[in-house]
């Protein structure tokens, strides 16, 4: 079979992004060849960019970026039987070794020792081709787009984010930073029956989407309000204090908000990454009142009910993919992300 040429969006290092052509792979026994349709840009991959970091991993280059991708299956591993040539579908990259005790209890997305996935070496998936584990790869039913595809990975941590804050009905919730998985732990909270959600952000564009997909309340942060002020402003849109606050910004300042801002037995989680090792957080509240500050670290056995959440329309993923790319334009994808210029919210890149 000709598979034509392997163009590949290539990370050579901080701020140093190529398209160029990579040898198309070859899978190994148990994994499927993939011809990547769609590829969506993250917010860890802007990250990745402006510091070389993978999370809180240093990365190697030069690596293929993305991982937040879909594709068809075009060749098949000789010890792959679940999948064949033609099937479509959506890429788990999360590394994991299923051999440690997290892994064997089912948390695989705190494994100690995270081999699998996403290779940390050869990188990801915004490229033609991309060879995966066939075992992490989820097949998308015919009511699911390989568009919306792209987009399931951070519907699954919205989901994670919204089991590891306990949201249910009744729940009132304080989400910080609307970017693709703040609104999507949103678009969660409201479908678990929290009554009451508002969310902050600094940029208007994205709280404008915020209410579209059912915020109560929203407010525009203004970075120079002291901490204080943040939290005062909170609570009086909302009436009282919410009895859950997710962190989806990740900054130090943004953290010690949700931690002040939750209601005194209530749980703050922290979604964002900022990369940082150390932060202050304000002890007094967390001990005094008793509020559980809980991690919540990608996502873990989400993603076949994200698939089946976007399959009956219970979410509308769609509306967040705000800008498309050809694979020729993916270096002015990802600078159009980072200047923020058009507002965009999700940007997907279309591969073939
Ligand atoms: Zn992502
Ligand atoms: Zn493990």
């Amino acid at each position: 079979m000709d598979l034509g040429d392997n163009l590949a969006v290539v990370f050579h290092g901080v701020n140093d992004l190529r398209v160029e052509q990579r040898p198309i792979p070859i899978p190994k026994d148990d994994q499927v060849l993939l011809k990547v349709d769609t590829v969506g840009i993250c917010g860890s991959d802007l990250h990745l960019l402006r510091n070389g970091l993978l999370g809180f991993y240093v990365a190697k280059p030069p690596m293929v970026i993305g991982h937040e991708g879909t594709g068809t299956v075009v060749q098949v591993g000789e010890g792959v039987s679940h999948l064949k040539q033609g099937d479509r579908v959506v890429i788990d990259t999360l590394p994991r070794c299923q051999k440690c005790t997290c892994c064997q209890i089912g948390r695989y997305n705190i494994c100690s020792h995270p081999t699998r996935g996403r290779d940390t070496q050869t990188g990801g998936c915004m490229a033609r081709y991309y060879a995966h584990d066939a075992d992490l790869c989820y097949k998308l039913p015919e009511e699911v787009s390989q568009e919306e595809g792209a987009m399931l990975e951070p519907l699954a941590i919205a989901l994670h984010a919204c089991r590891r804050g306990n949201v249910r009905q009744g729940s009132v919730v304080l989400i910080i930073g609307a970017g693709p998985v703040g609104l999507l732990t949103l678009a969660m909270s409201k479908a678990y029956g929290a009554t009451k959600v508002i969310v902050t952000d600094v940029s208007k564009w994205r709280l404008d989407k915020a209410r579209e997909l059912g915020a109560d309340l929203t407010l525009e942060a203004q970075p120079n309000d002291s901490e204080d002020l943040a939290v005062q402003k909170i609570t009086s849109l909302l009436g009282c204090r919410p009895n859950i606050s997710f962190d989806c910004a990740g900054f130090q300042s943004t953290t010690r908000i949700a931690v002040q801002a939750t209601a005194s037995g209530g749980t703050a989680v922290i979604v964002g990454i900022s990369g940082k090792d150390d932060m202050s957080l304000p002890v007094r509240d967390i001990l005094t009142r008793e509020i559980d500050v809980r991690g919540c670290y990608a996502c873990v056995n989400d993603f076949t009910t994200a698939i089946e959440l976007v399959a009956t329309r219970k979410v509308d993923i769609k509306r967040l993919a705000t800008h498309h790319y050809q694979m020729s334009d993916a270096l002015r994808a990802f600078d159009e992300l980072r200047s923020g210029k058009g507002n965009p919210i999700k940007v997907l890149v279309h591969i073939n």
